[in-house]
């Protein structure tokens, strides 16, 4: 059987995104350790830490997944949030080691104007250097592939190789494989099939067994329209076939698979798993 789940709110406390995630079935979760929305992060108590660690470990589920947060940017132009971005990544690394979570999942940012891509490139690539260098722990970071936006790094699979190549702690450095940016960058996931689309990640991202997490998403975009917005799973451009090839491909059942969906009144979580748990058994 696949690993299923949400990302998840921590709203509350750390420790209630455990039940949030038992009460919609998950078997995984991905969380953001604290507010995406801005720069500072509180500490986190040690007694949270162990609760949440103890919740944990009571409900069984696993793999949990952390995602950076939104500010930080590991390719910026200027200085001054360059320097705040590999903090944050320092920091999340050593927070995601203080719980215990083995995957940080990060995208590789935008470049400036001035910088260029291939600049861009290289900073990001300084950037997670440094930040597994200082901080603890074993946490692997996930290279997430983006919906390819202007002056994205990490929109090709190349791109996101190029990378991982160029860090040379293999054992922290992982991939994130989101469905709907993969599409909306223009790898056709419906057209060509997971087989092929994986196989090309596989040729030019790095190994599928290095591929630890997938973002299953469905897409309000088209192929190619670098449009990042994601869609409860059939009810998009992507449409349940193509969920359920994904979710059946054998190479990526290693993975934990994690919705993203929306929240809103056409679909509760529940119902998004209940459809995942359905096209999971391949027909
Ligand atoms: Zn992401």
């Amino acid at each position: 059987m696949i690993k299923l789940g949400f990302h998840v709110s921590i709203a509350g406390s750390l420790p209630l995104a455990v039940s949030r995630a038992e009460e919609n079935g998950c078997d995984t979760f991905q969380i953001f350790t604290r507010s995406p929305r801005v720069w500072a992060a509180k500490p986190i108590e040690p007694a949270v830490a162990k609760a949440f660690k103890d919740a944990l470990t009571v409900s069984g589920i696993g793999p949990v997944v952390d995602h950076m947060p939104y500010l930080p940017n590991p390719a910026a132009e200027k200085p001054e949030i360059y320097a705040r971005s590999i903090f944050t990544m320092t920091e999340e690394l050593d927070r995601c080691d203080q719980l215990k979570i083995p995957y940080l999942v990060t995208h590789l940012g935008h470049h400036g104007k001035e910088d260029g891509h291939k600049k861009g490139q290289e900073k990001v690539i300084a950037a997670i250097g440094q930040a597994l260098d200082e901080s603890e722990g074993e946490t692997m970071i996930l290279l997430e592939n983006t919906a390819n936006e202007k002056n994205t790094v990490g929109g090709t699979f190349t791109d996101v190789g190029v990378i991982a190549d160029a860090l040379s702690n293999e054992k922290r450095i992982g991939f994130c494989f989101d469905t709907c940016h993969a599409a909306a960058a223009g790898y056709d996931l419906k057209g060509h099939g997971a087989e092929t689309v994986f196989g090309w990640f596989n040729d030019e991202a790095g190994r599928l067994d290095r591929l630890k997490v997938i973002h299953l998403n469905d897409m309000k975009g088209g192929v190619g329209s670098h449009l990042d917005r994601h869609e409860h799973l059939g009810l998009g451009y992507l449409g349940e076939e193509t969920i359920r090839d994904v979710l059946t491909f054998p190479k990526i059942s290693h993975c934990a698979f994690i919705m993203e969906t929306p929240s809103d009144e056409i679909r509760t979580d529940k119902d998004n798993m209940a459809v995942a748990r359905r096209l999971a058994v391949s027909s």
